[in-house]
């Protein structure tokens, strides 16, 4: 694998995403920008160059396979492979079962498992026939545990556990050289909050984030570490928190 990676990101507009793309393309990787707000990836991606570093942009609906498979090939139009797919993009509005939001239950549903599983079926003939490559799924502490107000979110997250642990076997098996690494991060001041539907639960997360919450930089921080192992190890599981937070 040459030096300098390609990377694509899905939920590349804001937050985790944008932190992991301003990262790496200051250590020199090629970003691939994927999510739906186009102003907001011309934005990164001009940041980015203005920093002279790399990166185009691919406006993506994750819930859809056809959007997301033209992300990849996207990725092989201008760069010509793909060294690493992220999994990032998701929304967290959470709420209590029994006010049946179920609106929200589906979002979760197709942009948090599906997205991810979309994401895996466009890079994955890529990494074979490079026969190299690496995922990184978004999971979340929520794939730990659960708790009243968050199990369709924490449902989701625990099937990217799911997902990559799958994956990981089934790539070790057909030895593939594919890497696979799920990351569960606790509370990062991000966009993400936003996405929380019911008012109540969103007010006392926004309290919550305020008093816990550490910057996605950290993350960013994280990915890059994890990025460079030599591609005989991988780092399968990483949970990060705020030194303060409890859960
Ligand atoms: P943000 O809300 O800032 O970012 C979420 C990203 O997902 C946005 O770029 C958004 O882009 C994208 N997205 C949402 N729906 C879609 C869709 N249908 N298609 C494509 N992209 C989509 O939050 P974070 O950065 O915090 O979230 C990133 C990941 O990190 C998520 O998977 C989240 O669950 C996970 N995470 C976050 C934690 C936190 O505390 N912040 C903790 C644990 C995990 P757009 O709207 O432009 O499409």
């Amino acid at each position: 694998m040459s030096k300098s990676k390609v990377i694509v990101i899905t939920g590349a507009s804001s937050g985790i995403g944008e932190a992991i793309a301003k990262n790496q393309s200051k250590l020199g990787d090629k970003i691939v920008l994927g999510a739906r707000r186009e102003e907001n990836l011309k934005k990164i991606q001009s940041d980015i160059e203005a920093n002279k570093g790399q990166a185009v942009y691919q406006v993506t609906d994750v819930t859809n396979i056809e959007q997301v498979k033209a992300l990849a090939q996207k990725a092989l139009d201008t760069y010509g492979r793909i060294d690493v797919w992220i999994n990032n993009a998701g929304l967290m509005p959470q709420s209590l079962l029994s006010d049946a939001r179920v609106d929200d239950w589906n979002r979760m549903i197709d942009v948090n498992i599906k997205g991810t599983l979309y994401g895996i079926a466009a890079a994955q003939p890529t990494f074979h026939s490079q026969n190299s490559g690496h995922f990184i799924n978004l999971g979340s502490v929520a794939s730990l545990f659960s708790h009243a107000g968050g199990a369709v979110y924490s449902a989701t997250k625990w099937a990217v556990k799911a997902i990559s642990e799958g994956l990981r076997e089934e790539e070790a098996q057909a030895q593939h050289n594919v890497r696979v690494t799920s990351l569960y991060p606790g509370a990062i001041n991000t966009e993400l909050v936003a996405s929380v539907t019911d008012d109540a639960t969103r007010a006392g997360m926004e309290e919550f984030y305020a008093q816990y919450g550490i910057s996605s930089e950290r993350i960013a921080e994280v990915v890059e570490n994890v990025l460079s192992m030599p591609s005989d190890s991988a780092v399968n599981e990483i949970v990060i928190r705020p030194t303060k937070q409890v859960m």
